[in-house]
């Protein structure tokens, strides 16, 4: 490509920005969706006549604030700039809007800069943002409810074996078991912990997300997974509870840190396995 680097990353900055205000939608409606579907499923089985309710999916209806209802106007809504030029309050009512829209949008921009950075304009650069995105949407959604959705896990991970049959077929091997594996070792730590001490320590979505990043990273990279994340979820749990004590006793989401591994694993991870493999010898 014959542009100029600096034009070119901003483009790839502007475009993942504008993705990263797409995914702010996914990760506010996607659960609420989740939800009706199921009491609409109940109602079913329980053969009760359908609820009316109007529409509610990722297009509709169209972004507003979520005290006053009055709907956005494009230029407020412009990602990281609509809420700068608002300072994150809403044009009508002034309600706080949540830092979770820029910082998701920003996070969309800097990933999309990194992953071409790291991995160049390639087909298979397109996978590895994609699966990047998949677990932001997770991570947040997780720490928000506690719950990650099947309908974004599963996918991660069938994405994943088919990113190791396109370009990496030799590796697909490993994937596999990185995928049972991951599933395995975590639902293993649960019915050890719930056996010992009589409480869940985590969801199945959990061991989900770990089968999803053994598929794309292979089952070498589980323990490294796991220390990252077990350890970054330790250090923003006692950071937290120092900083705020009426957080003491609160469960943690196991989601975010295990997205957070898998995201430094997939972008750094062949420097990172290197260091790895010099400090076990
Ligand atoms: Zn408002």
């Amino acid at each position: 490509m014959g542009l100029p680097p600096a034009i070119l990353y901003s483009a790839v900055f502007i475009l993942g920005l504008c993705i990263g205000s797409f995914l702010n939608v996914v990760i506010t409606r996607l659960p609420v969706m989740l939800m009706r579907r199921w009491r609409e499923e109940a109602r079913e089985s329980l053969e009760l006549p359908p609820e009316p309710a109007p529409a509610f999916n990722l297009a509709v209806p169209a972004s507003m604030c979520p005290r006053c209802e009055t709907p956005i106007a494009w230029h407020d809504n412009l990602p990281l700039l609509g809420w700068l030029k608002r300072r994150g309050r809403c044009a009508h009512c002034e309600t706080p809007i949540s830092p979770q829209y820029p910082l998701v949008e920003l996070a969309g921009g800097l990933l999309a800069i990194a992953v071409a950075a790291l991995f160049g304009f390639e087909p298979s650069a397109l996978f590895i943002y994609a699966a990047c995105l998949v677990l932001l949407v997770l991570a947040v959604i997780d720490f928000r409810t506690f719950f990650l959705p099947d309908a974004l896990t599963l996918p991660l991970l069938w994405l994943g074996l088919v990113y190791q049959l396109l370009f990496q077929p030799y590796f697909l091997s490993d994937a596999v078991i990185g995928a049972m594996a991951g599933y395995l070792v975590l639902w293993s730590f649960f019915w050890l912990f719930k056996l010992a001490t009589g409480k869940e320590g985590m969801g199945f979505g959990d061991f989900k997300l770990l089968a999803a990043l053994g598929a794309w990273l292979g089952w070498t990279f589980l323990p490294l997974l796991l220390i990252l994340s077990a350890g970054l979820g330790a250090l923003v749990g006692g950071l937290a509870q120092w900083l705020s004590p009426s957080l003491r006793g609160k469960p943690l989401p196991f989601g975010p840190f295990l997205a957070l591994a898998g995201w430094v694993c997939l972008l750094a991870g062949d420097e990172l396995f290197a260091l790895y493999v010099a400090l076990g010898y």
